[in-house]
């Protein structure tokens, strides 16, 4: 199994809590395009197989992009790779952007999988974030989704932030179940320091996440969406049976990514390499044939490092027998050992695999820290 990822860096508005990368010069848009499909060709070689199983476009605000910026994207994968009629293809999409004629283009295009940026159904909150579009207009955009035909739609949800008590974080979840969605993801609010939330918070001119309150809203996100039907597959990732997402699940099973875009990152199961965050200098370096990307060769000590990491946040855990075969007894014994601490509140052992239980949840990044090497 094996993907393609494309960030899309263009947001219309810079939302306050955000530190991926991303531009609001949309003027810029066609000469980003053209680079990536340049980019495309250039990396065609990275993945040794051409056939991939899921193609993501995210960012930014993949749902910027015009139907020609799309099909020239589309046009350059085709050249140089093959994918069946029902692999996965996901765009991230900002309520704003999705009119009726934005949703056919897409279907169209082969899109079958939307991954809308909600956020939140409370206006004050969505004002306060600096987001491009209201409460009802996330509302009326799924509504049209589906009407259009699109049956694998996933919502974002944050929690956390001043806006949310717990009563009104159980009210959002309501309203988002009641959109009859096949996946949630949802996210605690995270203060980055490099954000402007993050230079608010440093000023005092906002306060910062409560920890107490949000694990009272994570708690209440999972028990309500498992009671209505949804897998809690990964942390963040809530899924309805058959619908949880491809391109992200083989990330977190550690299978091939090819990553175009800047910022984008790409790993070939020996190597990790990760493109210039900077629009203007990728562009550049593009176009001049000069290095656009920094690569690391990931050593026995990383690879076992990423795999805890990433797996533990999963439903499928860690597999101890997994852990020797393909680092040695030396980590196996490791693990063991530092996963005692953790037995039986926080982790979970059936045979040789190792998953987090409720109580693990609200500490997995702090537990997965603990186990490594
Ligand atoms: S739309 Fe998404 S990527 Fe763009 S600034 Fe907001 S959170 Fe960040």
């Amino acid at each position: 199994m094996q993907g393609i990822y494309l960030h899309i860096p263009f947001c219309r508005k810079a939302c306050v809590y955000c530190d991926f990368h991303f531009s609001t010069q949309l003027k810029t848009k066609g000469v980003l395009v053209d680079a990536i499909c340049k980019e495309i060709e250039l990396q065609k070689d990275f993945l040794k197989e051409k056939h991939i199983d899921s193609i993501y476009f995210g960012g930014g605000t993949p749902s910027v992009l015009d139907k020609t910026e799309l099909v020239r994207i589309f046009k350059a994968l085709a050249k140089d790779f093959t994918w069946n009629k029902n692999a996965e293809i996901t765009l991230e999409c900002n309520p704003d952007d999705l009119t009726k004629e934005k949703l056919l283009e897409l279907k169209e295009l082969g899109v079958n999988r939307l991954s809308i940026g909600l956020q939140s159904f409370d206006d004050a909150e969505l004002k306060w974030m600096n987001r491009a579009h209201t409460a009802a207009e996330s509302e009326t955009c799924v509504k049209l989704a589906q009407e259009t035909g699109f049956n694998n739609i996933s919502i974002d949800l944050i929690y956390g932030s001043k806006f949310q008590t717990v009563e009104s974080w159980k009210k959002s979840l309501e309203k988002a179940l009641s959109l009859g969605v096949q996946h949630i993801s949802s996210y605690n609010l995270t203060v980055e320091e490099k954000t402007e939330l993050g230079h608010a918070v440093s000023k005092g001119k906002e306060i910062a996440v409560d920890d107490e309150k949000s694990s009272q809203q994570f708690i209440m996100l999972m028990e309500t969406l498992q009671k209505n039907g949804f897998e809690h597959y990964e942390i963040s990732n809530f899924a309805k049976k058959g619908f949880e997402a491809v391109h992200n699940t083989n990330y977190w099973k550690g299978a091939k990514y090819l990553g175009i875009g800047p910022s984008a990152h790409s790993f070939n199961g020996v190597s990790r390499q990760w493109n210039i965050s900077n629009n203007a200098i990728y562009v550049n370096a593009i176009n001049s044939g000069t290095e656009f990307f920094e690569t690391e060769t990931l050593s026995k000590l990383n690879r076992y490092n990423e795999y805890v990491l990433t797996r533990l946040r999963t439903k499928w855990g860690c597999d101890l027998n997994y852990i020797r075969s393909e680092f040695g007894n030396k980590f196996a014994e490791h693990f063991t050992e530092t996963s005692e601490a953790f037995m039986p509140t926080d982790l979970q052992r059936t045979d040789s695999n190792y998953s987090l239980t409720k109580m693990g949840k609200l500490m997995a990044d702090k537990i997965a820290m603990e186990l490594f090497m």
